[in-house]
C-alpha cells in the first residue's frame, strides 16, 4: 500500500464535521499502516480547506479545481476525481457517505478498477492489510472484511469514528492537479438546479434526533415533533412511510434507503420499528421509543419505551422540557 487519501468535495458546503470525521479516519489508517496520509479537496474552496487537512494530518493536499467545476456534475467530478487519484498515487480512497460521496465513491471505483465498499463503520490497518467493517442484514450483523490488493475506494458512514484532536500549526504541501475535463458528445447536461432550504441542524451531524412515522396520523402532526426539536436542539427525521404519504421531504428519511444517522438519542414517535428503519439508526447510542402499540418491534431495540397515545405524551413532554428551562 502506497498511500492513504480521503476526498473532501467542497461543492457549496463548508469545512466541517464530515470533513474532520473522513480526515480522522484517514491519518489514523495511515499510522496504523505506516503509509503517507493525503487529502484530495475537490471542487472550488478556500484556505481554510487545505489548512484544515493538514490540522488532521494530511502531508500532501492534491485541490482538484477548474471553472467548470464551479457547478457540481458527477460527470466532471468523476473524472477530476480519477486524475486526482492517479496524481496522488492513492491506493485507499476514502468518501464520505454524503449524497454527493455516495454518487461518486462507485464511479471513481470503476474508472480506478478498485474494489468498492460501502456504508463502511470501521477501519484497521494491519501492515498491508485493511480491515474493514460493515453492517449487514439490515444492521443485525457487522462483517469484517479484508482487503489485501489495493485499489480500494471506501464510503465511510458519518459519525461512525472518534475525531482526532486537530493541530492548526501542521504544515504540509499543496498541489494543483492538472485537469483533462474535455466533454463529450452526449455528456450529462444539469437542466435545473434546486437547492434543499434546510434550517439549522443536518441529520447526520445531530447529536438529538426527533423522528416521526405514519403513526403521527396526519403531516399537521410534525408540528409538535418541530416543537420538541427545537426545546431540544435535535434535528428532524421520518420513516419513509411518513416520506411516502408526502407529510416530510425525502430528505428527512432514515433507513435502508434514507440517511443513515448516529445520534446520541434518537426519538422515535410512531414508528413502528421495520428492520429498514432501524439500519438507519444503528449508531445511535440510546433510542427512545413512544409508541401505543406496546408489541411494537421498536421496543426491542429502545433503551426507553413509553407505551402512549403520542398525542398526549408528546404535550407534556415539551410542557416539562419548557418548565425546567425557564427555571
Ligand atoms: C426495500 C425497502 C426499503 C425501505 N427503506 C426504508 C427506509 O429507508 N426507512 C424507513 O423508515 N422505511 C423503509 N422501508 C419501509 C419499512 O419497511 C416500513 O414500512 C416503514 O419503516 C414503516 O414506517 P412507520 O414505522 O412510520 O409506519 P408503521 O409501520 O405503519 O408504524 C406506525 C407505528 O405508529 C404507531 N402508532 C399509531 N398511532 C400512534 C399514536 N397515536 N401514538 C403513538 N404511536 C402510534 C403504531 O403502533 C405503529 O407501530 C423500506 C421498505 C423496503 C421494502
Amino acid at each position: 500500500m502506497r498511500s492513504v487519501v480521503a476526498v473532501l468535495i467542497a461543492s457549496g458546503s463548508g469545512f466541517g464535521r464530515t470533513e474532520q470525521e473522513l480526515l480522522s479516519a484517514g491519518s489514523r489508517l495511515s499510522q496504523e499502516s505506516g503509509v503517507p496520509f493525503a487529502a484530495i479537496v475537490a471542487g472550488p474552496c478556500d484556505g481554510s480547506w487545505p489548512k484544515g487537512c493538514m490540522a488532521y494530518g494530511a502531508k500532501s493536499i492534491y485541490l482538484v479545481d477548474d471553472p467548470a467545476m464551479a457547478g457540481y456534475s458527477p460527470q466532471l467530478y468523476t473524472s477530476a476525481l480519477e486524475q486526482a487519484a492517479k496524481a496522488a498515487g492513492a491506493d485507499v480512497l476514502l468518501f464520505p457517505s454524503t449524497t454527493l460521496g455516495l454518487e461518486l465513491a462507485p464511479q471513481v471505483g470503476y474508472r480506478l478498477a478498485a474494489a468498492v465498499v460501502m456504508d463502511v463503520v470501521g477501519l484497521e490497518g494491519r501492515g498491508t492489510e485493511v480491515r474493514i467493517q460493515k453492517p449487514v442484514f439490515g444492521g443485525k450483523a457487522q462483517s469484517t472484511l479484508t482487503a489485501r490488493k489495493t485499489p480500494i475506494v471506501i464510503a465511510l458512514r458519518m459519525r461512525s469514528v472518534n475525531l482526532a484532536s486537530p493541530d492548526p500549526s501542521a504544515t504540509g504541501e499543496t498541489v494543483k492537479v492538472p485537469l483533462n475535463l474535455a466533454l463529450q458528445a452526449g455528456d450529462w447536461k444539469v437542466l435545473t438546479r434546486e437547492v434543499e432550504q434546510s434550517e439549522g441542524l443536518r441529520l447526520e451531524d445531530a447529536k438529538i434526533v426527533v423522528s416521526g412515522g405514519r403513526g403521527l396520523g396526519a403531516k399537521e402532526n410534525f408540528a409538535c415533533l418541530e416543537e420538541l426539536g427545537k426545546l431540544l436542539g435535535a434535528a428532524l427525521g421520518a420513516s419513509r412511510a411518513a416520506v411516502d404519504l408526502g407529510w416530510v421531504p425525502s430528505t428527512w428519511q432514515i433507513g435502508q434507503t434514507g440517511k443513515k444517522v448516529a445520534p446520541d438519542l434518537y426519538l422515535a414517535v410512531g414508528i413502528s420499528g421495520a428492520s429498514q428503519h432501524m439500519v438507519g439508526i444503528a449508531g445511535a447510542k440510546h433510542i427512545v421509543a413512544i409508541n401505543k402499540d406496546e408489541k411494537a418491534p421498536i421496543f426491542q431495540m429502545a433503551e426507553f419505551g413509553v407505551v402512549e397515545d403520542y398525542k398526549i405524551f408528546i404535550p407534556k413532554l415539551i410542557e416539562a422540557l419548557k418548565k425546567r428551562k425557564s427555571a
